[in-house]
C-alpha cells in the first residue's frame, strides 16, 4: 500500500526541497490532496453531477512571494527546477509540468490578482498520472499559497464561495495553460470537499452537497488500484469523446446533456445518426442517473449496496463511452472475484485506477488477487492504495 505522509512530513519535506534550492526561508507551507472519484465519471464536462473524495495523499508547497515577477520552482518529484516570469505566461506559451503552479498565477492575474513572482519548493505523495488528479493537487495547492497572501483580496479560502471561484482559476490553469481540456471535478474535489464526506459536485452550476461517507461504521474499506498502465493517445481521446458530447448536446439542441431528463433518453437517442454518439450520450445520462441512487443509499445507510451501481459503472465506461482499457478490466474482475462488492475504472479512463469496495481488512489479499491476475496477463505490477476521505485543501 502506497502510504500518505502526514502533515508533518510533507511540510518537513516541502521546506527540505526549498532550503536546498533557495536561500532563507518560505512563508509557509500550503498542501492540497488528490481527489478519487466514486461515481459520475466523464459527466463534468457534460453539466452532470459527479461524486468524488478527497485522498489522505496530497502536495506541498512551500512557497516565498517575490518581489520582481519572476517564477522559480522546483519540484522533487520531477527532479528538475522550472522557471519563467508572470509576464510570459499565456496559452500557449508555457510547457513542463511549472505550467500548472504558472496557471493557477495567470488564472488569478486574470480575474484582477496578481501574485507576483515567486520561488516555491514542491514534494508530493499523490501518484502521478494514476487518475488520482496529482494536477488538481498541484494547481489547488498554489492556489492557497497564493490566496494567503497578505492584502489578498481576492477569492477567499475560508469560505466555499471563495474556493470555488480558486477551483475555476484552477481550472483556467490546466485548460488554458497547461493545456489538459479537463472538466471541473479534480479541482472542486481537491478544494471543496469535506473529511468524512464525498462531495457531491453539480457542475451545472457549481454546487455542492457534502454527503456522510463511512466505510468504517460499515464495515467496508476501499482499495484504489494503480494499474501503471499508460496508453499514447489519452489526451486525443479525451478531447474526441468531449466533442462528441458536445456535438451531440447541439444536434439535439440542449445547452449540455445534462439537460435530457432520463425519461426521454430513449426518443433522444431516436434522434442522433450516429451509434457512436448514442452510446456516448446513453453513458452520461444513465451514469448521471446512477450518482443519484448512489447519494441516495448512502443517505440511506445503504453504503454496502452500491456495489453493482459501481459495476454498472464500470460496464457502461468500457462499452458506451470506451475508454477502459485491458488493464481496468482485468483489476475490476480479479477484484470481484476476490471479494468486492463492486469494482469500477476511476478517472478518465485508458490506465489510471480502478477502485474496489471491499469488506474492511480485506484490502491486501484482495490487492494480491489482482497482483496475480496482472502478473498472468503480462501486465506491469499495479500499485495499491486506500482511500478515505479527507480533507480539502488548506
Ligand atoms: P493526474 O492528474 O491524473 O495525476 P495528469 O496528467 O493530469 O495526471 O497530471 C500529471 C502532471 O501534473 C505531471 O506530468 C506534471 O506535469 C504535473 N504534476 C503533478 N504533480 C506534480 C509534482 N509533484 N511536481 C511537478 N509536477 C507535477
Ligand atoms: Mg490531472
Amino acid at each position: 500500500m502506497l502510504p500518505a505522509w502526514d502533515e508533518a512530513e510533507g511540510s518537513a519535506r516541502a521546506r527540505e526541497v526549498f532550503a536546498a534550492h533557495f536561500d532563507g526561508e518560505p512563508t509557509g507551507v500550503w498542501s492540497a490532496p488528490g481527489r478519487v472519484n466514486l461515481i459520475g465519471e466523464h459527466t463534468d464536462y457534460n453539466g452532470g453531477l459527479c461524486l468524488p473524495i478527497a485522498l489522505e495523499h496530497r502536495t506541498y508547497v512551500a512557497l516565498r512571494r517575490r518581489s520582481d515577477d519572476a517564477i522559480h520552482l522546483f519540484s522533487e518529484r520531477e527532479g528538475s527546477a522550472w522557471q519563467s516570469t508572470l509576464a510570459e505566461v499565456a496559452p500557449g506559451a508555457v510547457s513542463g509540468w511549472g505550467a500548472y503552479p504558472a496557471g493557477v498565477a495567470w488564472a488569478l492575474g486574470e480575474l484582477g490578482q496578481d501574485t507576483g513572482g515567486f520561488d516555491a519548493a514542491v514534494a508530493s505523495c499523490v501518484p502521478y498520472g494514476a487518475g488520482l488528479s496529482s494536477s488538481a493537487a498541484l494547481e489547488c495547492a498554489f492556489a492557497m499559497a497564493f490566496a494567503a497572501a497578505p492584502g489578498w483580496t481576492g477569492p477567499d479560502p475560508d469560505t466555499d464561495a471563495g474556493r470555488a471561484e480558486l477551483a475555476g482559476a484552477c481550472v483556467r490553469a490546466e485548460n488554458e495553460i497547461a493545456g489538459a481540456n479537463t472538466g471541473g471535478m479534480d479541482q472542486a474535489a481537491s478544494l471543496r470537499a469535506h473529511a468524512g464526506h464525498a462531495l457531491l459536485l453539480d457542475t451545472r452550476d457549481a454546487s455542492v452537497r457534502h454527503i456522510p461517507f463511512d466505510l468504517t461504521a460499515a464495515g467496508l474499506e476501499l482499495l484504489v488500484i494503480d494499474t501503471r498502465a499508460e496508453h499514447a493517445l489519452v489526451d486525443g481521446q479525451y478531447a474526441q469523446r468531449r466533442e462528441t458530447c458536445e456535438a451531440a448536446a447541439a444536434a439535439l439542441g440542449v445547452a449540455t446533456l445534462r439537460e435530457i431528463e432520463p425519461a426521454d433518453l430513449v426518443a433522444a437517442l431516436d434522434r442522433l445518426d450516429s451509434g457512436v454518439a448514442r452510446r456516448r450520450v446513453r453513458h452520461v445520462v444513465t451514469e448521471i442517473v446512477r450518482v443519484e441512487q448512489f447519494v441516495t443509499l448512502l443517505q440511506t445507510g445503504r453504503v454496502g449496496e452500491v456495489g453493482p451501481l459501481m459495476d454498472a459503472s464500470h460496464a457502461s465506461l468500457a462499452t458506451d463511452y470506451e475508454v477502459s482499457c485491458a488493464e481496468l478490466d482485468v483489476a475490476v474482475e480479479a477484484a470481484r472475484e476476490a471479494g468486492a462488492l463492486g469494482a469500477r475504472m476511476t478517472g478518465g479512463g485508458f490506465g489510471g485506477s480502478a477502485i474496489a469496495l471491499v469488506p474492511a481488512g480485506s484490502g491486501p489479499t484482495v490487492a494480491q488477487t489482482v497482483t496475480a491476475a496482472f502478473a498472468a496477463a503480462g501486465f506491469t505490477a499495479p500499485a495499491f492504495l486506500a482511500a478515505t476521505a479527507a480533507a480539502p485543501a488548506h
